[in-house]
C-alpha cells in the first residue's frame, strides 16, 4: 500500500507570526496515521524544521534550482533545503510552470538535484481547464509524467500530485469520475515504468481539498492523500483534512 500524505502548499503566504500554526498541528498530531509535510515559504524551513524537529510533521521546500550552485540570484538549490531541514520538496507546481515557464525537462533536473541532495520529491502534473474542455487531460498528464520523473526514483523518495490547475484556489473539484480516471492513468504510468516500486507510490490529488470534501475525495481509488494550498494555512482546516484521510 503506499503511504497516507497530507502534504501542505503555503505558497507566498507566512511569517514568524504563522508559526503558531504549526505548533498547534504538531501539538494535534502526536501520534499521526499519515505523513504530514508543511511546505512553508523558503523564509520559515529552517525556523520550521527547527520547531517540528522530533514531532509527526514534515517540512519541504516549494521548488529548488538544478544546480548545486552558482550564479542563480534567487534561486535556492536543493542541498540548501536539506540544510535548513527540509526532507521533501514540491517541484513542477502548475505556478511555478506558468509564473517561470518552468518546462518538464526543468522540473526533471530539480529532481535529479533534489533526489541527490536526499529530498523526497512532490511532483505536480495536471491539465488547464482549456486543456481539460479538449479533452486532452490524459495526453497531457502523460507528457508531464514522462519528461518530468527522473529514473532511479523509489516510492520512498517520489510522490505525484495531480492538480488540475482549474481546480487551485478556485473552489471548483473534478467529480469523484474524474479524478479516478486521471490517478487510474497515473497509476498505470508508474507501473508500467517502475514496476512493483510503482504500486507503492503516493499518488496525491489536490486543488480545493477542504475539510468538508476530503473523505470524498480519498475514497476514490488511487487517491493516496493531498496537496493542499488554502486551507492547509490554518492548522485546524488542514487537520480537519488529515483526520479525514
Ligand atoms: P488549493 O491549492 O488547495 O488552494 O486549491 C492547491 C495547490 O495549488 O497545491
Amino acid at each position: 500500500m503506499p503511504p497516507k500524505i497530507a502534504a501542505g502548499n503555503w505558497k507566498m503566504h507566512g511569517d514568524g507570526a504563522s508559526l503558531s500554526e504549526l505548533d498547534a498541528l504538531i501539538a494535534a498530531h502526536t501520534a499521526p496515521v499519515a505523513r504530514i509535510v508543511i511546505c512553508p515559504p523558503a523564509t520559515l524551513i529552517h525556523r520550521m524544521a527547527e520547531r517540528a524537529s522530533g514531532s509527526a510533521i514534515a517540512i519541504g521546500g516549494q521548488t529548488c534550482h538544478a544546480a548545486s550552485q552558482g550564479a542563480h540570484t534567487g534561486d535556492i538549490a536543493a542541498a540548501m533545503l536539506t540544510d535548513a531541514g527540509a526532507t521533501h520538496v514540491i517541484l513542477g507546481h502548475s505556478e511555478r510552470r506558468a509564473d517561470h515557464a518552468e518546462t518538464d525537462a526543468e522540473v526533471r533536473a530539480q529532481a535529479e538535484a533534489a533526489l541527490a541532495a536526499g529530498l523526497t520529491v512532490i511532483v505536480c502534473v495536471g491539465e488547464t481547464g482549456a486543456e481539460r474542455d479538449a479533452d486532452v487531460t490524459l495526453a497531457v498528464v502523460e507528457t508531464q509524467l514522462s519528461g518530468s520523473i527522473p529514473d532511479g526514483v523509489t516510492a520512498a523518495t517520489l510522490v505525484i500530485a495531480y492538480e488540475p490547475v482549474w481546480a487551485i484556489g478556485t473552489g471548483r473539484v473534478p467529480t469523484t469520475e474524474q479524478i479516478a480516471e486521471v490517478h487510474g492513468a497515473i497509476r498505470a504510468h508508474l507501473t508500467t515504468r517502475f514496476g512493483e516500486a510503482g504500486r507503492e507510490m503516493a499518488i496525491l490529488y489536490g486543488g480545493s481539498v477542504k475539510p468538508g470534501n476530503a473523505a470524498e475525495i480519498f475514497a476514490v481509488r488511487d487517491v493516496n492523500g493531498a496537496l493542499v494550498g488554502g486551507a492547509s494555512l490554518k492548522a485546524a482546516d488542514f487537520a480537519g483534512i488529515i483526520a479525514a484521510l
